[in-house]
């Protein structure tokens, strides 16, 4: 699962907490980058973004709540959930740490098993929804589905290759866009490959034998390259 495979930032200058969290987390499947202070806990939230930050209140240099407030003002850092950790008692704290924009806090002492778990609620909640792809790409008289590799012209399956195949979807998903030959050698066939621009030609050729009457999406446009107009 994609929450999984999510790096926990740890600021903490507790060594044992740290350990134990670094242990537990990567147990669990986490990526884990530390820091032991505040200024390079900023530091590391910054370049890493991770997917979620535990941050301790009581730090040297730059306390807590002080880099709570800055990761959260950074717009890089904005979105990143942040758990604080408070020491017993500190009411103050904890809410003032939930105004800046921490997500939840949890008092020490606390077991890592609770800590984990509010790590993987809060990852949940913010796991983005995946996109999913166009299934299939549907015109009257042609249909290009992406999940079976399968093209249909006029109702009637079409053999491709895989080549064949590739060129089709990315003009057609790009339709009205005119592509060069250069450009479509890149896309479909890959930089590095050494193959001549005619190439594309022939692929081109062959698809509109085999595609019949709904060939003439595929537009040819001398000296500049191919579209697919719907
Ligand atoms: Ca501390």
């Amino acid at each position: 699962m994609l929450w999984k495979m999510a790096e926990i930032l740890i600021i903490e200058d507790e060594k044992d907490i740290v350990e134990s969290l670094e242990y537990n987390l990567k147990k669990e499947g986490y990526r884990v980058s530390k820091a032991y202070d505040g200024l390079n806990g900023l530091r590391l939230a910054g370049e890493k973004i991770p997917s979620l930050i535990v941050l301790d209140l009581m730090l040297p240099g730059l306390d807590g709540l002080e880099v709570c407030r800055r990761i959260k003002r950074n717009p890089k850092t904005a979105a990143v959930p942040v758990i604080m950790l408070t020491a017993k008692g500190s009411e103050t704290d904890k809410v003032v740490g939930l105004e800046l924009g921490a997500d939840d806090y949890i008092v020490k002492p606390f077991s890592i098993k609770e800590l984990i778990a509010r790590i993987k609620t809060i990852l949940r909640r913010y796991e983005k929804p995946k996109e999913k792809p166009l299934a299939a790409v549907k015109f009257k008289d042609l249909e290009i589905d992406t999940d079976k590799h399968e093209v249909r012209a006029a109702g009637k399956p079409v053999e491709l290759t895989a080549k064949e195949f590739q060129l089709l979807l990315y003009l057609a998903e790009n339709k009205e866009r005119v592509f060069s030959r250069e450009r479509l050698l890149d896309t479909v066939w890959g930089i590095d490959v050494a193959i001549e621009t005619r190439t594309v030609d022939v692929h081109m050729r062959r698809l509109r034998e085999k595609l019949g009457k709904a060939g003439r999406h595929l537009v040819t446009l001398r000296g500049v390259g191919y579209k697919f107009k719907e």
